[in-house]
């Protein structure tokens, strides 16, 4: 990742790092800009699982034997 950090008023590339505010030598416009944000992100499992017991809707399929023979 190239990190360039832009001058938020004359979005020139040429902003130095003073030590603790980000300065543009442009326009002389003074920052203090760290937008490296640490989003972590939780996941929560749900373990939902399916149990025996409930409503199952057994569908039977009617096998119809068809045997016709030919001569
Ligand atoms: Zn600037």
């Amino acid at each position: 990742m190239t990190d360039v950090v832009k001058c938020p008023k004359c979005s020139m590339e040429n902003v130095y790092f003073d030590g603790t505010s980000n300065v543009c030598p442009d326009c002389f416009y003074e920052w203090s800009g760290d937008e490296t944000a640490n989003n972590t992100v939780v996941k929560d499992s749900n373990g939902t699982e399916l149990q025996d017991g409930d409503a199952v809707t057994v569908i039977k399929d009617l096998k119809v034997k068809g045997s016709s023979m030919v001569i």
